[in-house]
């Protein structure tokens, strides 16, 4: 995996908050039902909240009653990367940032038609853009 934007440990955690960094850099989660995002209904775009990048829209978002915003397909397969992660003694397909390799969340097989995808994001490694 190649990232087009390559920082240093050090310049994340200067430019992102604790939260932020723990989970876009350090592959954390927060709690469900705690983030900013999971419950927001508003018409808009979802940015990378390290590097900006356009990564879900409210036009595939949809309540799935995790706790965490949920899509049902990224804005393009060309902005988000996923890896096979087998931490915490489970297989699961982690979601990444294609552009700056920001952990996301990851992405299930249970989700609704048309994909039958649920990706499953942190609010806190999002940015909204409210549509104007
Ligand atoms: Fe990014």
């Amino acid at each position: 995996m190649s990232d087009k934007i390559n920082k240093t440990p050090e310049q994340w955690k200067a430019e992102l908050t604790p939260e932020q960094y723990q989970v876009c850099r350090a592959k954390g989660t927060e709690r469900a039902f705690t983030g900013q995002y999971w419950d927001n209904h508003e018409k808009g775009q979802y940015r990378c909240a390290c590097c900006g990048e356009p990564l879900f829209s409210s036009d595939t978002k949809f309540d799935s009653g995790t706790g965490w915003p949920s899509f049902w397909a990224p804005v393009s397969e060309d902005n988000v990367a996923t890896e096979t992660d087998n931490s915490l003694w489970m297989s699961r397909t982690e979601v990444t940032c294609k552009q700056c390799g920001a952990h996301l969340g990851h992405v299930f097989n249970d989700g609704p038609q048309p994909t039958g995808q649920r990706y499953c994001i942190n609010s806190v490694s999002l940015k909204f853009d409210q549509e104007k």
